[in-house]
Order: C-alpha cells, then structure tokens, then sequence
C-alpha cells in the first residue's frame, strides 16, 4: 500500500454546494486550498429547490456564470395548496432588497457543473477520495487520513479544515459532535418522475407543496428537462406505519394528494422512491480550532422551506471568508462571526418550520386578505433572507408568527 503525504493551508471535504462555494472563494483569493470527494460526479443528492439568497454566495464564489448558462427552471416563488385553498409568494414582491429569483435544479448535474467549475479555476478537487480520520494538534492543524480508489493512502496536513461532508457528517462523527435536534421527527420518501401530463405554461413548471395534514406534505419540482422530483414528507411515525415497496409506498401516497393525483397516476418512477427517516440534524457547536463545520454537516432542519442549500452555501462562504481573513493575519471572533451569525439564521427557519408543523403558519399562509405588508416580510424569509433586521419576521421570528396566528383564530 502507498502513503503519500501532502500540505495545504485549507482542506475541504466534500464537493457538494457548500464544498464548492468555500474552495472558489479561498482560491479567488489565492489560498492554497485542496478538496477530497469521495464520490465520483454526476452523483445524486436531494435538495433541487433553492433560495433566491444562494444566488448572491455563487456570485460571490465566482460561480454563478457558469449556472447562468445551464438554462435551469427559473423559480420566482412558491405555491402552497391545502384542499381548495391556495397561498403564493412571489419572491419580487418581497420585503427588502436582494434577488427576486433563482432555480429549481436537478442537482446531480448542478453540483457536476460546480464542482467542474470549481477545477476549471484551478482548485485541486480530487474525487474518490474518501476521508476516513482527521487529528488535530494543539494550535488546531490537522492530518487527515484519505483513502483513494487506487488503494493509495495520503496523509493531508492542513492549518485549517472545512468539513462540507453533508450527510457524511465526518467530523461530527470523529470529533463526537452530533446532538439530536429540537424539531419534530420527520421522514421523506421521494422519486423523480418523467411529467408527461405536466399542465402547460407557468402553472407547470412552478414548484408547489400540497398538505394533506398539518404533518403530511408533498412537493412538486419540476426542471426545465421535463423530470419533475415528486416527495412526500410526514412524521416519522406516520412512515413507520406504511407498508409495501418504496415504490408502492409513494403511489399510494401520491393518490392521496387530489390536486396531483391524476398528473401522476401512471407516471414511471425514474428510480426506485428512496425513504430518509429522520432528517433533522444538529451539532453541539460548528467551529473549533482549526475547523468549521459547514452546510448539512452541521445542521439540517426540514425539507420545508428549502433552506438546505442555501444555508450550505452561506455557511460555506462566510467559513471562507473569516479563515482568509485570519491566514492573513486578521483576528477571528468565531463564535460571534460565524457560529452566533449562522445560528441567527438557523433559529428564524428553524421557527417556520416549527410553526409549519404546529399549524400556525398554516392558518397564517391560508387566512384571507392577510395584510400584504405581513405577506412581504414573511416572503422575504422564505426568499432565505432570514438576517434581515429590518424584517419584523426576522427579528420577532420567535413571537410574530404565533401572536398572528393566534388573532387570525379569534
Ligand atoms: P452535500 O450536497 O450532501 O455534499 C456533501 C459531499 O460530501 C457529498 O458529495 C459527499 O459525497 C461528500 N462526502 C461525504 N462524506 C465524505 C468523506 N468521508 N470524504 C469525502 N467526501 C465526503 N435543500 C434545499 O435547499 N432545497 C430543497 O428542496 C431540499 N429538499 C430536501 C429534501 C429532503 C428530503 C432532504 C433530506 C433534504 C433536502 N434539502 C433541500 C437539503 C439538502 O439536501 C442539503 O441541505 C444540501 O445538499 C447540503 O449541501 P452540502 O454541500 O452541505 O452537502
């Protein structure tokens, strides 16, 4: 077996969204950064609706003009259904400044595109390379133990890792970081279908989350390639009661949603439907000496409101940011700078999703004639402006939603 031994200032793991945002930025501003994957791309990922705030950390990243050319489906917001009742936000009619659109992606091939990007400037990106150990020293530098698919072993040392391992969650893992989260237990079954009934003109190719019940919700994401991603997201226990294949599971599922219901009777499930259980996650802190945790591999809340990527992405940029800063020589606060700032963000979703399944933002999203000032700020959140302090239902978040709610049952 060969060992090889190698040195970069900044080694980041994973080459998914949060991956590649944080290695261009470094590179941009020529810090020698190296990344390990340990998949071979196209690979897929769930995750294909995004948040209009994403599109300002690729601009950032120096990544957006390559997305720019790959004629996604445009997404300029988002349509909430229960029975015959219907609630829109439109992301121009939003409260604040920032990007009125973004994407619906397929995102084996989105994260193909960035993560080509990303080697086409000149990052040392390395797929089938698997991280397997990481040890730190007492000023924070690490080594890091990869295996690569030629059976070679190499030893990285870094003065700083960015863990963007998602659902690896490698150094949660390694570094016992893990904590269970606050949210409700959650579980998703899902699939991509070829949409050959798919109504034509806008009203098709926008995304929808249809309820069946406070807890039990389907979103339809349609792509620009005619593949919709059809998923159904409920309690834990609620999935733990069903029966049969995944594949009978989701068409039995799907035949429960009346809005849908004929559009995907007969459809071909383009794999078999894949079940997550239990998709919350949280860390007991995201950043110590010498790594930041970053995108999926330090929280996940909900499919819900979309968020995953974007926080991937924001996470990403800001771990880049503050450790360009202080290779420079700056000094980091990085409980303040980055912890407390990234979990700001997190407790303003992380109320939405909770009053999702409370039903309070429910009762709230369908009430008639709601205030349009109201609908505006609540767009802005779900536009992932959600460190916006002139937004009441960003600085409030903890309070507004359920005071409203509780006015609108009077
Ligand atoms: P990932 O995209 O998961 O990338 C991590 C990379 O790390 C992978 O390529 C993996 O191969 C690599 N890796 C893992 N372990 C190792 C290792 N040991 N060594 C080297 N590399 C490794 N988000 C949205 O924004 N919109 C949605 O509509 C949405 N829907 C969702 C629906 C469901 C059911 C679920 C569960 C999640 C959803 N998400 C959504 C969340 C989204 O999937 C994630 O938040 C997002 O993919 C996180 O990006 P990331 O870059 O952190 O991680």
């Amino acid at each position: 077996m060969t060992t090889v031994t190698s040195h970069t200032d900044v080694l980041v793991i994973g080459a998914g969204p949060s991956g590649c945002v944080a290695s261009a930025y470094l590179n941009k501003k020529g810090i020698k950064v190296k990344v390990v994957e340990k998949n071979h791309f196209p690979r897929f990922v769930i995750g294909e609706s995004l948040l209009p705030r994403c599109m300002e950390h690729f601009e950032e990243a120096g990544l957006l003009d390559v997305l720019m050319q790959q004629g996604y489906e445009i997404k300029r917001g988002a349509r909430f259904t229960r029975n015959e009742q219907v609630c829109e936000f439109h992301f121009d009619d939003k409260h604040g400044e920032g990007w009125d659109w973004t994407w619906q992606v397929p995102r084996a091939d989105f994260d193909n595109v960035l993560a080509q990007e990303v080697l086409r400037q000149g990052v040392d990106l390395q797929f089938g390379a698997a991280v397997t150990g990481v040890a730190f020293d007492k000023m924070g530098n690490s080594s890091t133990t990869v295996h690569h698919e030629d059976g070679t072993t190499e030893t990285i040392h870094a003065k700083f890792i960015i863990d963007s391992s998602g659902w690896g969650r490698v150094l949660p893992r390694i570094l016992d970081l893990d904590k269970p989260s606050k949210l409700p237990r959650h579980s998703s079954i899902f699939t991509h279908v070829k949409d050959e009934l798919r109504p034509a003109g806008f009203e098709g190719c926008r995304i929808s989350f249809d309820i069946l019940d406070k807890d039990t919700w389907l979103w339809i994401i349609p792509f620009s390639n005619g593949i919709t991603s059809v998923g159904v997201v409920g309690g834990t226990t609620f999935f733990n009661g069903l029966v049969g294949t995944n594949t009978q599971v989701l068409r039995e599922l799907l035949a429960r949603f009346d809005r849908s219901r004929d559009r995907f009777a007969t459809t071909d499930f383009l794999f078999e439907p894949v079940i997550l259980k239990n998709v919350a996650q949280s860390v007991k802190q995201t950043h110590g000496k010498g790594f930041a945790l970053t995108g999926n591999s330090a929280e996940f809340l909900d499919p819900v409101f979309s968020s995953g990527v974007t926080f991937a992405t924001e996470s990403g940029l800001l771990a880049a940011k503050l450790i360009a800063k202080e290779l420079n020589g700056g000094a980091i606060d990085w409980q303040k700078d980055y912890s407390d700032y990234i979990s700001r963000g997190v407790d303003v979703f992380a109320t939405y999703v909770k009053e999702w399944y409370s039903g309070n933002l429910q009762k709230l999203f369908f009430a008639p004639n709601v205030n349009a000032d109201i609908k505006r700020q609540i767009c802005a959140v779900l536009a992932g402006y959600v460190w916006d302090e002139t937004n009441p239902f960003v600085t409030k978040h903890d309070r507004v939603v359920k005071a409203l709610a509780h006015v609108i049952s009077l």
